[in-house]
């Protein structure tokens, strides 16, 4: 085949796979003959690709990518079901069920006895080193299938996102440094009332704090319609919504975390939203809309390549961009018609939840871009992971890295996140001083951002200066 019928070929696959992920997701039936057949003709075509050609170069990285993930299907089907097997307890039950891994944030989210939440943490970590072999088993696949193109998952990473290996230490020692002191005195300020206790600990960890920390809020915002303000906000910035479908039904197998599926780009996007807490639902439904209209701002025209391949900060731009005009006051007060005390107040506890973000997110991503660096197994992680915790938060022990939902999952992931944001505050700065306050009203600025969305895979990086203290600078709160 030429590049373009394999390309096309590419295209036609994956997005018959990622429809069968969608379905799954959503809670609908799918075929999983159909996924592991078309996962493996996906991956002839990759291979198909790199004997033949080396360019374009993201091709080529996505080829080798996309040849992993069809390796290592057999043992991440397993990891899945060990996972929630093997890290339950038979203490408690949420719901009738018993605390598992799959339940364990809501479970904490809904235990206000920290001792019960303290004694479920450390019994799910004395049970990590059950799966550590199936994680070990996953890295080393990537490693290996990586190592016959001369290249590790690292280097690919740091490609995409053009960056050097120090640069992207450095940029995240700083974020997690500069944050740690403000995180810990904050964190000690709302233990009380969020923890039920009067300091935080190493059990304390993030997804106890961000399940907990806006249930106060709730209260104001039940009476709120996340869709109609999303789609009132992205009218007003000029854009078109219509290839953009919203499942908003409740199914009892569908995946409580909202999602946006590019099942062809541009013209079918589906976001996947279920209900959680009138909070999170606007942030989240905001989140997904900013990749909504990622794809759907596509060029139909451009090359499957740049259509599809898109480095995960990138991404990750566009939905943080579009989730962060839910925290910007002016929106609180202007569009859900909040006082101003209810608005300090989520103002405050959204920085605050920024911050513990960046401590342990600095954490997670040092860690993943020295494991492939230096070779780590995954006890060496563990031990490297605990080290960094004391760094930049609370010592907590090391193996908590394996029951995270994304470090054992992927290679690399953890970083775009904190690019992305650090990414965006340069973009909102832009937009502000160009087409004022709010910007988020002014269809020109609607017009820009359409722009920067239809550049895809071309996103230019290096337009945006990654300044960690610009980013920090807006984090910082006073109490
Ligand atoms: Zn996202």
């Amino acid at each position: 085949m030429s590049l373009d019928q394999l390309a096309s070929r590419y295209e036609k696959l994956s997005n018959q796979l990622d429809e069968q992920y969608y379905s799954q997701d959503a809670g609908l039936t799918y075929d999983r003959e159909l996924m592991k057949k078309l996962s493996s003709e996906l991956t002839e075509v990759s291979r198909e690709f790199l004997a033949k050609f080396t360019k374009p170069r993201s091709m080529y990285l996505e080829s080798i990518s996309t040849i992993t993930q069809a390796e290592r299907l057999e043992v991440e089907l397993d990891f899945h079901d060990q996972r929630m097997e093997k890290i339950s307890t038979d203490k408690y039950t949420l719901n009738g069920k018993r605390v598992n891994w799959g339940n364990w944030r809501q479970f904490n989210s809904q235990t206000d006895d920290s001792k019960k939440r303290k004694e479920v943490f450390d019994e799910f970590i004395s049970k990590a080193p059950s799966i550590a072999q199936l994680v070990e088993k996953r890295m080393s696949i990537s490693r290996e299938i990586y190592k016959r193109y001369g290249l590790t998952p690292l280097d690919a990473y740091l490609e995409q996102e053009q960056m050097t290996y120090l640069g992207l230490i450095e940029f995240l020692e700083k974020l997690g440094e500069g944050a740690r002191n403000h995180f810990l005195k904050a964190a000690d300020h709302h233990a009380p009332e969020i923890l039920h206790k009067s300091k935080t600990e190493y059990y304390d960890d993030f997804y106890t704090w961000r399940g907990r920390i806006y249930k106060p809020l709730d209260r104001i915002l039940t009476d709120k319609n996340p869709l109609a303000a999303v789609q009132k906000t992205l009218k007003s910035l000029g854009f078109d919504l219509t290839k953009i479908k919203v499942d908003a039904e409740d199914r009892p197998n569908k995946s409580p975390s909202a999602s946006c599926w590019g099942i062809n780009v541009p013209n079918d996007m589906r976001i996947l939203y279920r209900k959680t807490s009138p909070f999170e639902d606007i942030g989240s439904v905001f989140h997904e809309f900013g990749h909504g209209i990622h794809g759907a701002n596509a060029n139909a025209d451009d090359t499957v390549w740049k259509r599809y391949i898109v480095p995960r900060s990138v991404a990750e731009t566009f939905s943080i961009l579009i989730e962060d005009i839910t925290y910007d006051p002016l929106f609180l007060a202007q569009e859900l018609k909040l006082e101003k005390t209810a608005i300090q107040d989520i103002v405050n506890r959204v920085k605050f939840m920024n911050l513990a973000f960046l401590t342990f997110y600095a954490t997670n991503s040092i860690m993943k871009t020295e494991f492939w660096k230096n070779n780590y197994t995954v006890e060496q992680a563990a031990n490297r992971w605990q080290q960094l915790t004391k760094r930049f938060f609370i010592e907590t022990p090391g193996n908590y890295w394996l029951l995270h939902h994304v470090m054992p999952n992927y290679d690399l992931y953890s970083p775009s996140y904190v690019i992305a944001s650090v990414r965006v505050t340069a973009i909102k700065q832009k937009l502000a001083s160009e087409f004022g306050e709010p910007w988020w009203k002014n269809p020109q600025a609607g017009k820009y951002i359409r722009e920067l969305a239809q550049t895809r895979g071309e996103f230019n990086i290096k337009q945006w200066k990654l300044d960690p203290n610009n980013y920090l600078k807006e984090q910082i709160i006073t109490l």
